[in-house]
């Protein structure tokens, strides 16, 4: 065998090497358009800028990577790249414990993780790639704004923030301590109401839901990020009656029970309802509405025993003359919105609750026979197709009653007392009021020398970001201090990678013209961790308000992404990592001993997506042997035949003159490798078309198998592998390379090298499926 240093797997060389010749080519440059070509968006999650790759990342962007080089070995134009969530919260804590001003503390993260991004080969277009907090960028957050706040899909209202006198700040729900005390101070925190920028979903929440049957439809929407979907829109059918005062006034009452509606003993309507001031204008109700409005909406109906309920004073009758007493509750919201429903404590354990407490007589439904059995705990949950299908007989036979449908999903705040966001573009004029900034005058800049301690809104403090001057008068006006929240960058972040570096500064309405847009969009996939179900619901809602406005027309059915797969988080020891348990898995360390290769294709072969995937060292292990096996033998083979080429050289003349043959009855074994070959190309294409890089790592590794095997059958009958079989070997061994590409690019794209191929631009080209077999 030759003692060529190529034949032992190095993979710090073998990876070095392929970077710098991709970098050198700037391989995967999003190509330009080409009306011929498949536009394949893959879309990757948006990472904060927390300081470090971690495993989960590596499993994220393995996928994503993976099925990116696929479809580029396969022909099409692709689109990888991402931009970085870079705003928020955790930035502004990393910056206070560093003592840093946040745009220092996030740029300096960015570098670090893009550094660790690219030692693992992951093959972004990093020309498009962008930090959400670099103002060409947050002036999209703003921009945004002006438009669905022109289009009335933002709104003003109040919202209580949890507040700390001492810091005088508001806190994040994770700054509060178990205890209700501050985080930093750990003085008490008190709920006060605050004026509050909205965004109205709920006008496109029913389309999101009609829609998600075509999603599934469509085959390439994963049955974990559909689901997720379905849980973000809590949809409950039922129906719906208008119920009437004394006093003329009506309401429109819900209930998912349509055949118990009998056994309501009280109507509950949510602090939320447009008309609740309307029905609790007496003073006392009113003070209580007050008192319940400062403790917070977000409850879960398991503390129904002790949660707020008030008592109107008022009835509704029902069609038979029955009156229900008008109660208002938050309960109403974490089951059905902010919507009235009827309390049917026969049916619903949350009811059944409230009833007790008020005292009010339970029906005896012992042996009534209508086999509804336990009340559920949250009518959301109640088979929902069960209840559709079911509600419109029942709407038919209750007077007045027609069939309705309610959602938990509503609309949401965007506005955060923090100095580390994007500035909402408003100005406070004592003249005209509440005054947008106009849109050519974007973007609002955020000053960077900002440095958040914890109390306090800096922001806020700076007078010369607070000072400025009205653009509807001139005159002297204030800026608005609060900034978006992060969740509402990420409505737009998946737009900018279709934009060409070149083009990054124009206008927005010039952007939303480009043509890229329409070529890419909508993402063909977008790749996440499965706790994204929010953040993709919001972003569906935001692609259609902008279909109807007119930015993002084109995409007619208002989808962003037209496939979606969710994976499910890496554990360790069954736990979620982290440095508190001490089971931290660094992807640094495991690169630096084993390479980027074998990390990346042991994350892939550990665990399907739909799985969580618990780390340990065995998978790390098994790829590592497996790519140095692949490597060494393929380097053996090629070795052997060289030496073959070089002994013919010199051996033809001599055996052409003494009239001899070499020996060959391997044929129909080379046949049958040929078929291996295509049988296992076929199921690694399928495997890779459906995102399943579990399955096709393994039947990656079983079609090496049977390439040893083929060597060892032409042993036994030849003698040794020569001539045609050693070819039929080598060609066998470049498809594996080929179908290695996605999974472990640097090698299998040395070894396509090795075996006498050409650099082949991005990627290398993935194998048809019929093959040549050798004469
Ligand atoms: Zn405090
Ligand atoms: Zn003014």
């Amino acid at each position: 065998m030759s003692d060529s240093p190529n034949t032992r797997y190095e993979p710090g060389a073998v990876e070095t090497a392929r970077q710098a010749a991709w970098r050198a080519k700037d391989a995967f440059k999003t190509p330009p358009l080409a009306e011929e070509q498949a536009h394949i968006y893959i879309k990757p999650s948006a990472p904060f800028t927390s300081g470090n790759i971690h495993m989960g990342h590596v499993r994220s962007y393995s996928i994503g990577d993976a099925y990116a080089r696929f479809r580029r070995a396969r022909g099409d134009a692709v689109l990888f790249a991402f931009g970085f969530d870079a705003f928020g919260l955790p930035a502004e804590l990393g910056a206070i414990a560093g003592g840093e001003p946040p745009s220092e503390w996030v740029a300096r993260c960015a570098a670090h993780m893009t550094a660790q991004l690219r030692r693992l080969g992951f093959s972004f277009d990093w020309e498009r790639s962008f930090m959400s907090s670099d103002p060409m960028m947050y002036r999209w957050s703003q921009w945004l704004f002006l438009v669905l706040l022109d289009a009335g899909l933002i709104y003003r209202g109040t919202s209580n923030v949890d507040w700390c006198d001492n810091c005088q700040t508001t806190l994040a729900s994770m700054q509060v301590e178990p205890g209700g005390t501050c985080w930093r101070c750990h003085g008490p925190v008190r709920l006060i109401q605050l004026p509050q920028w909205y965004l109205r979903i709920s006008e496109y929440v029913p389309e999101n839901d009609r829609r998600v049957e075509d999603l599934a439809a469509s085959g390439i929407w994963d049955d974990v990020a559909l689901a997720s979907q379905e849980i973000v829109l809590g949809r409950v059918d039922g129906i719906e009656l208008d119920m009437r005062a004394p006093d003329g006034s009506t309401l429109s009452v819900f209930t998912p029970h349509a055949d118990a509606i009998d056994d309501a003993r009280f109507v509950l309507m949510s602090a939320r309802h447009p008309d609740v001031d309307e029905w609790t204008a007496d003073e006392a109700v009113h003070e209580q509405l007050e008192h319940v409005r400062s403790g917070g909406w977000e409850r879960s109906s398991r503390e129904a025993e002790t949660i707020p309920v008030i008592a109107t004073g008022l009835v509704l009758r029902t069609p038979d003359g029955t009156e229900l007493p008008v109660l208002v509750s938050p309960l109403v919201d974490a089951r059905f919105g902010p919507t009235v429903v009827f309390g049917i404590p026969s049916r619903d354990r949350t009811d059944e609750v409230i009833a007790r407490r008020l005292g009010y007589e339970l029906p005896d439904t012992a042996g009534d026979g209508d086999g509804a059995g336990e009340p559920s705990d949250n009518g959301s949950h109640a088979s929902t197709a069960h209840a559709a299908a079911s509600s419109d007989g029942a709407a038919a036979m209750i007077p007045g009653a027609r069939p309705a449908v309610r959602y938990r999903a509503f609309d949401f705040t965007i506005s955060r007392q923090r100095s580390w966001g994007t500035p909402i573009p408003i100005v406070y004029c004592d003249e005209c009021g509440t005054v947008p900034v106009p849109r050519e005058q974007l973007p609002v800049l955020l000053p960077l020398d900002i440095r958040p301690t914890g109390t306090g809104n800096p922001l806020a403090e700076l007078e010369e970001f607070v000072q400025t001057t009205c653009p509807s008068c001139g005159g002297p006006a204030r800026r608005e201090t609060d900034t978006l929240d992060c969740h509402f960058d990420a409505l737009w972040l998946w737009v900018p990678a279709c934009v060409p570096a070149n083009a990054r500064e124009q206008r927005l309405e010039e952007i939303f013209a480009l043509a890229d847009l329409r070529h890419w969009l909508p993402s063909e996939r977008l790749v996440a961790g499965s706790d994204s179900g929010n953040f993709v619901f919001d972003q569906r809602i935001i692609t259609k308000a902008l279909r109807d406005i007119g930015p993002l027309a084109f995409l007619t059915e208002g989808e962003p992404f037209a496939g979606c797969l969710f994976h499910e988080m890496v554990t360790a020891e069954g736990r979620k990592m982290s440095k508190h348990l001490g089971n931290v898995v660094d992807p640094d360390e495991l690169v630096a001993r084993y390479g980027a290769d074998t990390v990346r294709l042991a994350v892939l072969y550990a665990a399907s997506p739909q799985k969580s995937l618990n780390w340990n060292d065995s998978a790390v292990l098994r790829c590592h042997r497996f790519l140095g096996q692949v490597w060494e033998y393929s380097h053996a083979k090629l070795a052997q035949s060289q030496r073959e080429r070089e002994r013919a050289a010199v051996g033809a003349a001599l055996a052409a003159e003494a009239g001899e043959e070499v020996r060959d009855t391997s044929e129909h074994l080379r046949l049958k490798l040929a078929q291996w070959c295509e049988a296992g190309v076929g199921r690694i294409t399928q495997d890779m078309e459906g995102l399943e890089m579990h399955s096709a790592v393994r039947n990656v590794m079983r079609l090496f198998d049977r390439i040893k095997d083929f060597e060892k059958r032409v042993a036994a009958r030849d003698g040794e592998l020569a001539g045609a079989s050693l070819d039929a070997l080598l060609e066998a061994l470049t498809v594996l390379a080929q179908t290695l590409g996605p999974f472990a690019p640097h090698l299998a794209e040395e070894l396509w090298l090795a075996f006498g191929n050409d650099e082949h631009g991005a990627q290398t080209p993935w194998p048809g499926v019929s093959f040549q077999v050798p004469a």
